[in-house]
């Protein structure tokens, strides 16, 4: 047995996953890409083998196993297709918000549902005018009674027209910065808010990405998240828990585009023997290899510090450290993998293709890696520490 960084249970779940993944996502995965359809199939799946419960605590009926398992489940679904790895990392994604700042009221009321996969959820912070900068924001929900009426819209939202809980942000106190932003529960069936169209893409063609519109939405007062103000805090705790699914997605297509091309170079041959015994390529495999390990241990190193108990201040860097570095790598290894394969790389019928198009995305959403770059100097600068060579002359 090769050396595993997995406890046995854990070694269980992922197997399980992985072979779902490997019988019954990834003969769909071309089909996903081409039809641009969003795979219920999958959400079926999903449901049918409680993969939605890996996310959540057993109180509100999850598994209760925990957030490297999580990531595990993430990565091995995106080593065949990307779009259903992210099917499972926008359920984290959208129901985050109600986890760590929603009432037990609220809890118990919205995640049982989320956690089945009955309801799927997702997470709206960016409008036309304000992604990076998202104090710029200009949906506003003023309070009347107990109610709150949200206006305005938002713009690239994963999950629209599908998920039936939407985590929205919006200013109640449209004079102030950060400090105006709320966040909310909003249900699909809100009269006022509606899905006004969805984007055709690059990459990921089969999931969902639209624009919601607010004209008049009522939703109860009930269904504010923490106190009014507290929104641009809670969007952040939650981007610090969520990016690292974004960054299981992009190692999962990295390990995927790494073992095509492996299996690839040793069986094509030019100047009479296979590829991978040309130095250039077997480089180009060693290095894709390293860095997809690497990232590897990043990403695992904060699921591990989740399901240890590490306090949220040191979680902050090491979920932008393991975004920048799995989807950088994404980036770099399905080009080197299209590479590997030549002609082949370029053409559709060879995964490679899909996989340089989808990891593209890993670089830009949850926080583009030039943010990402940001956040991790600005906790450096934060830390008390020196060099061991300071004062030395
Ligand atoms: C397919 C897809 C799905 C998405 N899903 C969601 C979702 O579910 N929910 C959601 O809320 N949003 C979602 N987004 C939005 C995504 O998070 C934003 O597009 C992203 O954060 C960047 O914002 P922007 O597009 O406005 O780019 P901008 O903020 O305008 O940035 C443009 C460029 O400038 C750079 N830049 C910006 N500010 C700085 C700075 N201070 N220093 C250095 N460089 C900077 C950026 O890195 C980028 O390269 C999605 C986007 C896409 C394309």
């Amino acid at each position: 047995m090769p050396w595993e960084p997995l406890t046995g249970e854990q070694l269980e779940i992922r197997n399980l996953v992985r072979s779902l993944a490997r019988e019954r996502i990834a003969p769909r995965a071309a089909e996903i890409d081409s039809s641009h359809e969003f795979p219920w199939d999958v959400v079926e799946l999903f449901r049918e083998h409680e993969l939605f419960g890996l996310l959540f605590e057993e109180q509100y009926g999850g598994a209760g196993t925990g957030t490297l398992l999580a990531l595990v489940a993430i990565e091995e679904v995106s080593k065949v297709c990307a779009t259903s790895g992210l099917i499972l990392a926008v359920q984290d994604l959208g129901s985050l918000a109600l986890k760590l700042a929603g009432t037990e009221a609220q809890k118990e009321r919205f995640l049982p549902k989320v956690a089945s996969g009955e309801r799927l959820t997702a997470y709206a912070l960016t409008e036309a005018g304000s992604g990076s900068d998202s104090a710029a924001m200009r949906t506003t929900a003023l309070r009347d009674g107990d109610e709150y009426v949200l206006d305005g819209s938002k713009r690239f939202i994963t999950n629209a027209a599908v998920a039936s809980l939407y985590t929205v942000f919006a200013k109640t106190d449209p004079g102030e910065g950060h400090a105006g932003i709320s966040a909310f529960v909003v249900e699909a069936e809100t009269p006022g808010f509606e899905v006004a169209r969805l984007e055709p893409k690059m990459g990921i063609a089969g999931s969902t990405t639209g624009e919601l519109v607010f004209e008049g939405a009522r939703i109860p007062a009930a269904n504010l998240l923490g106190e009014e103000g507290d929104g641009f805090k809670i969007a952040m705790r939650v981007l610090d828990r969520s990016r690292p699914g974004v960054a299981a997605q992009g190692l999962g297509i990295a390990q995927g585009a790494t073992d095509y091309a492996l299996d690839y170079a040793r069986s094509r041959e030019t100047m009479g023997k296979p590829i991978a015994e040309h130095q250039i390529i077997a480089a180009k495999l060693a290095d894709m290899e390293t860095q997809t390990e690497a990232a590897r241990g990043l990403l695992y190193r904060f699921g591990r510090m989740v399901d240890e108990g590490a306090p949220d201040a040191e979680l902050t860097k090491a979920s932008a450290m393991a975004k920048l570095y799995c989807t950088d790598t994404a980036m770099w290894v399905t080009t080197e993998a299209v590479q590997i394969l030549g002609g082949y790389g370029y053409i559709k019928e060879y995964p490679v293709e899909r996989m340089m198009r989808d990891a593209k995305i890993t670089q830009i959403y949850e926080g583009t890696n030039e943010i990402q770059r940001i956040v991790i100097a600005r906790e450096m600068l934060k830390e008390s520490r020196a060099s061991l060579l300071a004062g030395v002359t």
